[in-house]
Parts: C-alpha cells; structure tokens; sequence
C-alpha cells in the first residue's frame, strides 16, 4: 500500500530564556527515537533532495555490524534485486517524490551473499512545500525471503514429483471441475492439459455425472480417504479401469478435492488369472478325491445295471411262455426303467463332479448332499474299517450355492479323516457328519473323527496352501475348502473332539437367514 499524503517536516521555534529545556528535550526525543528504532525497525534513514543519504541509524540487534553509507547516493550504493527494470520503476517514484512502502531490494554481503532489505520511505518538503529529501525505515527480510525461496523451492519440487509420478494426480473444485493435473494424466487419458483443466470428471470417467459427484464428496465430507473402482475413457475411446482416491481439503479457504488414480488392468488380469487357477486347482483338487473314490462310484453303478440285467430276464421270461404274463412282464420293464434313471442319475451325477464348468448356484438340500457323498465314499470307508454315523438335523433350512463344491468339501473333510484315523486301532474309528441349525439360521456341518486330534501348535496353519503333514499330500484340501466356505459366505473352523480326535465345522447363511 502507498501512503497518500506527503508530510512536512515540523519546524521547531526556540525562546532563547528556555534553551538548556529544549536541549534536554531534544537528547530525551533522540534517546526515544533511537529506542524505536532499535526495536521497531532495522534501519533508520534520510536523504537529501539528490537521493544523497545523510543519516543512518541501525538497530543494535542487526547479525553484521552495518557499514554506513552516508554521502552516497542510492544509485551508489551496490544492488543485486531488483533488476533494472525495478529501479527504473522506483526511481520514477522518488522522482515524483512520491512515497513508497515494502520496496524490496537485496544487497550484496561481503561473503558473496545476498542481504534482503525491505524499505519504506515518506517524501519531505519544506514550510515552502521544497523536496528536501526522504526519510524512511528499513526493515531485514533475508529469513523471510529464504523461507519464500525454500517453499517455491519445495513447491517445484513436488511439482516435478508429482508430474514423474506413474499415478494420475488431479485437484478439482467442489463442483468438479478439473483445476491442475499432473503429466500422467495427459499421457494416461491422451488430452493435453489445456484440454483437461477446466473440463469435469465427466469427460473421461465413465461412471462420473454430476449426482455422482455430489454423492462422493458427501462421502468425503468425514475428512476420510474415499477408494472408488472406475471406468476412465482415453480420448481415443479405449477404456481401462482405475482405482481412485479421494480426498477433500481446504486450500486458502476453498474446498478442494485431490483424486489421484491409478490403472489397475494388470492387477485385474493377475487376480482374473488367479482365479482361474484357484478354479483349476479346486478342480484338480476335486478330481483328485473323485480318484480316491472310484470304487464306491463303480459299486453304486454296478446296483443298477444288475437290477436292469435281472429285471430284463425276467421280463423275457414272463413273455417266452405259452400265455406270456403281460402283467407281470410290465412290472419288470418298469423296474428297467427305475434302475436305469437311477443309473443315470448317478452318471450325470459323476459327471457333474468332474465337470470344469461350474453348475449354475442352486438351493442346496445340504443332508442330501451329504448323503450323496457318503454314498461315494462308502467303500473307502468300508475298506478302512470307519464306522459312519449320521446325525443329520431334519427340516435344515436350504442353502443358496453350489452343491457341487459344498459336496467337494464334505468329501475331502471325510478323506481327511479317514486317513487321520488310519493310525488308530481298528474299532475305534469312527467318524460321525451332524447337521444343525443354530439360532440365527446358520446350517452348521460337522465332520468329527477319533484319529489323533490336531497339534494344537499347528493349528493355525491347516488351511494354508501346501501345509501338509503327509508324505504324498498336497496341502491343498483345507486350503480350497475354506476358499469354497468363505465364497458361500461361511466360515470354516476346527476344534478338538471329546474324547479324543478332530472335528472340522463349517457354517453356511442359509434361505431364512
Ligand atoms: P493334505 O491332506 O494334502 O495334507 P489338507 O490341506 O487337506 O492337505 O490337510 C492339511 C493337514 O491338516 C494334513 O496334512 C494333516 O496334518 C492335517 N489334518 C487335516 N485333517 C485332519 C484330521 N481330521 N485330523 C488330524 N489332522 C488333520
């Protein structure tokens, strides 16, 4: 700000009978002064009509002893700040003998340095309105000045980051419009900066429009960080998707919204080819108990196709007589056709175990799956002397998911157990699959045995991928188990059973959860 009036210096007129008075005033005034200046400003100064300094009072507070510049003129005195251009400006000033505030200047030091000095001066006229010269304050800002520098400094610097950064950054306004992105928002989306600033997100997130908006920076008012997946749209019309953070913050009092963003089409592809393995694996894995089983699978189906033999005999027989018993004849033909659908049942059953497409979610019957799979275990059972007793909850509400998987981890629980109870005397195997419903409608499956229990150090790493205990193990089982649980929205857990061995548990949200 300049200051509007110039003043006139006061004249001062002295009775002679009150001299020693008016001295003694005088040295007071100038100790006041002094005192001022000391603690008010750095310097104190005047000029004469040529722009000649004639006095300089420093602060005793000053880091370098001053060096006093009386008798020279401003344009004497050596300048590094501001540049020519600068001077001339303020020179016109002075020459105007108009007053000036905070003319900033800098100063060579005697180490090669620079002295930052912020001045204000005040014209002076005589009673007769004569420019008599200057008079004025300055006051030290090199701190200042350097800590201006440092953040400009630290501005272009974060500056330079942000641009090399590989994430997107982009800052908008409250109403969404784009104030300043960074260098990869340019290279990612194809548009030059020019194009971007000033445009919404609208231009090139898919999912972006004004109500979106609003109701993401509702969800940002809390002051939290919002994580959004988006669709962003390259001028070239090429999609890719983006994570997105937001935040919201105030920058000189307005509200800002920094987004920054990052492609995730390769963390998409990896966790796509993730699953797809995961989905190989359980299929393997799957397979591989289907392998284990064979025999009870060749048992169920040889019942059939026995019943289908006789009955066919039979029928031949009732209808090679004399008087051919049609009736008769026509029940063995129906029981052809019973045994043969239950045959095929089987089959189709088999093969929707071994099939890599997955059957469409379904409401599962969880006791007649898990009957069905003991069926197909039956014989592995039988060979291993494991009594089976069922304790199966009648009136279990149904479960939304894929029978095919819960069978599979039904099955492989069942294995497990077979093969932990292996070391225990014959007689006391016995495995024992109950079904509940507890009181918030979660079905809860159990799979108890008499092997040797579980090692109570080892427990948490059971579902571990690769955690085995078994020479040919694969470490698998529980590992795809609890995924196919989890998927179902379930949780499965292992506890020890009374008296003796290990029993498997999961739970599963069902219809009337
Ligand atoms: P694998 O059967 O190939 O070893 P799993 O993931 O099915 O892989 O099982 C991991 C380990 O958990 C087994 O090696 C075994 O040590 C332990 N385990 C699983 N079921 C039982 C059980 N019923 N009793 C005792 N230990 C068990």
């Amino acid at each position: 700000m300049i200051m509007q009036h110039p003043i006139q210096a006061p004249s001062v007129a002295l009775d002679s009978s009150e001299r020693k008075r008016p001295e003694e005033a005088l040295r007071e005034s100038e100790e006041r002064f002094r005192t001022l200046v000391q603690f008010s400003f750095d310097v104190y100064w005047e000029t004469d009509a040529q722009h000649r300094f004639i006095r300089q009072e420093f602060a005793e507070t000053l880091p370098e002893p001053p060096v006093s510049e009386i008798g020279k003129t401003r344009w004497e005195v050596p300048y590094l700040e501001p540049d020519a251009d600068g001077w001339r400006k303020h020179r016109e000033m002075l020459d105007a003998h108009l007053p000036f505030r905070d003319f900033e200047l800098a100063r060579p030091t005697p180490e090669g340095g620079k002295r930052y000095i912020s001045v204000s001066g005040l014209p002076i006229f005589d009673t007769t309105g004569n420019f008599v010269g200057y008079r004025g304050v300055g006051r030290h800002i090199t701190e200042r000045k350097r800590a201006e520098q440092a953040l400009i400094e630290s501005e272009a610097r974060f500056r330079t980051f942000v641009d090399h950064a590989t994430d997107t950054f982009m800052l908008h306004s409250e109403d969404g419009h784009v104030l300043d992105v960074n260098r990869n928002a340019c290279e990612s989306l194809g548009y030059s900066r020019a194009e971007l600033v000033g445009a919404t997100a609208a231009l090139f997130d898919l999912d972006m429009d004004e109500a979106t908006w609003r109701s993401n920076r509702e969800r940002l008012k809390a002051g939290d960080i919002a994580t959004l997946e988006r669709r962003y749209c390259r001028k070239d019309g090429t999609v890719f998707p983006v994570e997105v953070r937001m935040r919201e913050f105030c920058e000189r009092g307005q509200s800002r919204v920094i987004c920054l963003s990052r492609d995730i089409t390769e963390r998409k592809r990896t966790a796509e080819t993730l699953r797809e393995m995961q989905a190989e694996l359980t299929h393997a894995n799957r397979a591989a108990a289907m392998g284990q089983v064979t025999a009870s699978v060749t048992h169920e189906l040889s019942q059939p196709i026995t019943a289908v033999l006789c009955n066919a005999e039979a029928a031949l027989n009732w209808l090679g007589t004399q008087s051919p018993d049609l009736e008769k004849a026509q029940q063995a033909l129906a029981s052809i056709v019973a045994e043969a659908t239950r045959g095929g049942e089987i089959i189709s059953w088999i093969r929707s175990l071994i099939k890599k497409a997955p059957a469409p979610k379904e409401s599962v019957d969880v006791n007649r799956a898990i009957m069905d799979v003991i069926t197909m275990a039956r014989s592995e059972l039988l060979k291993h002397d494991v009594l089976i007793q069922t304790d199966l909850a009648p009136g279990l509400p149904l479960v939304e998911g894929y029978r095919v998987q819960l069978q599979q981890v039904v099955l492989n629980l069942i294995l497990n157990a077979i093969e932990a109870m292996n070391g225990v005397d014959v007689g006391e195997r016995e495995l024992r699959i109950s079904t509940a419903a507890d009181a918030s409608n979660l079905v809860v499956v159990a799979v108890r045995d008499t092997g040797p229990g579980l090692d109570v150090a080892m427990v948490d790493r059971l579902f571990e991928p690769f955690y085995t205990t078994k020479p040919h193990g694969t470490g698998m089982g529980l590992s795809i188990c609890q995924s196919i649980i989890e998927a179902h929205r379930g949780r499965l857990w292992t506890d020890a059973n009374e008296p003796r061995g290990a029993v498997f548990q999961f739970s599963l949200p069902s219809d009337q959860g």
